[in-house]
């Protein structure tokens, strides 16, 4: 049996960054948060969990995928973006079923539990951070 769509709670997008390309993760996140309901996540400017590289979480719920994914595909620039679904299996979401956008990266999934409980950072007014 194949699995189920409605294994997916969510989606995460991950902008990854470094200091050189700061300054651009900052303008795209600004253009994400004009244009999409998402909820951006805060910066981490150094390396945290399964991340190789200082970046920014975008979660957001499964109806905005086919507008924001393909306009991360043309907006990316120089940015590496990872792509995953949240279902109960945290490290199969980072390992093998991501996408990438732009160069992929290492995932230190060797981390992530086989289950876990399904992310919850969509819940209403979690870092209900918007651009200045
Ligand atoms: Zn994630």
């Amino acid at each position: 049996m194949p699995r189920s769509l409605s294994e997916i709670a969510s989606f995460h997008a991950h902008v990854y960054y470094d200091p050189q390309t700061r300054g651009e993760a900052e303008r795209l996140r600004a253009w994400i948060g004009e244009r999409f309901s998402v909820t951006l996540g805060r910066w981490h400017d150094a390396k945290i969990g399964p991340h190789d590289q200082a970046m920014f979480q975008v979660a957001f719920v499964v109806d905005v995928f086919p507008a924001l994914v393909p306009w991360l595909m043309l907006n990316h620039g120089a940015l590496s973006i990872l792509v995953h679904p949240n279902t109960a299996n945290p490290h199969r979401d980072h390992t093998a079923n991501p996408l990438w956008i732009g160069r992929p990266l290492a995932v230190h999934a060797e981390i992530l539990p086989e289950e876990g409980a399904v992310d919850s950072t969509l819940l209403p007014n979690t870092n209900p951070v918007k651009p200045a």
